[in-house]
């Protein structure tokens, strides 16, 4: 039986953090158990798992799906595509079945990249690479998480770049539901004989908007991501924040001041963090006057969890007498300042 192998190249980078993380997670949940009742697919389809962010990993090789099962999607910071790419690659050239004289191969791979941000990389030469191996040999289709992609690059690797707002739950469950009704028609074309081609075009729901030829324009970050660590657990989490308009207060001002809102702390795997994130600092700078809202610790509910130490590293902080910093390891008192919640370390 020849296989037909559907990978996911998936962006774990930071701003995946929470809720878009999730929905991936359970919506890849949602697609393996929609084909497992498919005959045409359970007969065909294989699946894998990459992902990416500052380096890439392959999490699920590829996997029949009676066998395969939901992992758990780690986050790391950065997102190098060329890294994504060349993992993929490897991951390719490792596990498909080539077409011999005496024996037909796999089907083509369907490759199904997403992503929410901005390479962090140079991925063009990635790109060219993945195009000479595998371009005509697969079915590549990018789909970007909002509008903070760079659609001009994604159009490079492939002409079936994708746009998908995630607004809320049901809009995800659609569009999990397009991916699943894509690979089911692939698999059902290809055990009626026919060519393996993917039909991209049944979207009833319209939860998919095709972005071929929009320009790549300059698009300001649409969310701020902090590495912070407990000080009684000292792990690590993130803290997440969405840009947001707001209206001025003043009323006789008609003007929108520009703010970055909480959406919340997520705690994160040490290890799969370490391994999956850029070395390098990203050099994001925000001052703590455009954060609107401030999380308490999602390790050990401590009320303060963006207090910064002179260190200039994020920790929780609560009513102890001394704190001790986990990432450069001062012991010291910490008091507020202005009476703000942007904690620095007190003169006394
Ligand atoms: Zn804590
Ligand atoms: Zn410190």
């Amino acid at each position: 039986m020849r296989r037909l192998p559907v990978y996911f190249l998936i962006d774990v980078s930071e701003s995946m953090a929470g809720e878009p993380l999730e929905q991936v997670q359970e919506g890849i949940a949602a697609i393996v158990k929609e084909l497992r009742a498919d005959p045409y697919a359970l007969e065909t389809v294989w699946m894998g798992i990459i992902v990416f962010a500052g380096k890439a990993k392959t999490i699920m090789p590829l996997t029949d799906i009676i066998q395969f099962y939901p992992v758990k999607l780690p986050l790391g910071s950065g997102t190098n595509l060329g890294e994504g790419l060349h993992a993929l690659e490897a991951e390719l050239n490792k596990s498909l079945v080539k077409t011999t004289p005496d024996s037909k191969g796999d089907w083509k791979p369907i490759v199904f990249l997403f992503t929410d941000g901005r390479p962090t990389d140079n991925p063009k030469a990635a790109i060219e690479n993945w195009k000479k191996k595998y371009g005509s040999s697969s079915f590549f289709i990018s789909i970007s998480f909002g509008n903070n992609t760079d659609s001009e690059l994604l159009s490079s690797i492939s002409e079936n770049n994708l746009t998908f707002d995630a607004t809320d739950k049901s809009t995800f469950n659609k569009f999990f539901k397009w991916v699943t009704a894509s690979i089911k028609s692939t698999s059902q074309s290809i055990a009626d004989g026919n060519n393996q081609i993917i039909d991209l075009s049944k979207d009833p729901n319209k939860v998919i908007s095709k972005n071929l030829g929009k320009s790549g324009a300059q698009i300001d970050e649409n969310v701020a991501v902090f590495l912070a660590k407990c000080q009684n657990t000292r792990k690590p989490y993130l803290i997440k924040y969405t840009k947001t308009l707001k209206q001025s207060e003043i009323p006789e001002f008609d003007f929108e001041t520009l703010y970055f809102r909480l959406n919340g702390a997520f705690s994160v795997d040490e290890e799969s963090y370490a391994e999956l994130s850029d070395s390098s600092p990203s050099g994001k700078h925000i001052s703590t006057e455009e954060l609107m809202g401030f999380p308490t610790c999602p390790h050990c509910g401590n009320q303060f969890g963006f207090s910064t130490c002179a260190c200039g590293n994020i920790l929780c902080t609560g009513d102890e007498e001394i704190t001790s910093c986990p990432w450069c390891n001062v012991q010291a008192k910490f008091g507020f300042e202005d009476g703000h919640i942007n904690l620095n370390r007190s003169r006394g």
